[in-house]
C-alpha cells in the first residue's frame, strides 16, 4: 500500500490533482490515501518532498491487472488508473465505452 510520511507531506496538493483514480485526499492539509488507491505509484514518483513510499503491508484482496506495465493492484468495485478496467467480484472486467460498441460492435 502507499503510505504518507505525514512529517514530510507540505500539503501543496500535486498528488491530489495528479491521482488517475481520485484516490488521493487533503485532511488537515496533509495528503491521506483513500481505498480507490491502486498502487500505481505516479504519486510516489511526482513528490518532490519524498514524503510517499510503497510499504508490503496487508490490505484486502485485490486483482492486479495486466493489461499494461503499470499492473495496478484493483480493489474490489473501483477502476484501474487507465479507467477502463474494473475489478468486479475478483476478476478484472472491460465494458467497451459507446463508441467504440457502436464502431466494432458488442463483445463476442
Ligand atoms: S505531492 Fe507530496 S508534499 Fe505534495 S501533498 Fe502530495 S504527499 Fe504532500
Ligand atoms: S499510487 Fe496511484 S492510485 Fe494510488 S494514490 Fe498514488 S497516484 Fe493515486
Amino acid at each position: 500500500m502507499i503510505v504518507v510520511d505525514r512529517g514530510r507531506c507540505t500539503g501543496c496538493r500535486l498528488c491530489v490533482r495528479e491521482c488517475p483514480v481520485g484516490a488521493m485526499v487533503m485532511e488537515q492539509r496533509l495528503a491521506v490515501v483513500g481505498s480507490a488507491c491502486v498502487e500505481c505509484g505516479l504519486c510516489v514518483r511526482l513528490c518532490s518532498r519524498d514524503a510517499l513510499a510503497r510499504n508490503n503491508d496487508e490490505q484486502e484482496p485485490r486483482v492486479q491487472c495486466d493489461s499494461c506495465p503499470i499492473s495496478c493492484l484493483i480493489p474490489a468495485g473501483f477502476k484501474g488508473a487507465c479507467r477502463r478496467y474494473t475489478n468486479r467480484g475478483g476478476s478484472w472486467f472491460w465494458k467497451p465505452r459507446f463508441w467504440y460498441r457502436l464502431a466494432v460492435g458488442p463483445e463476442t
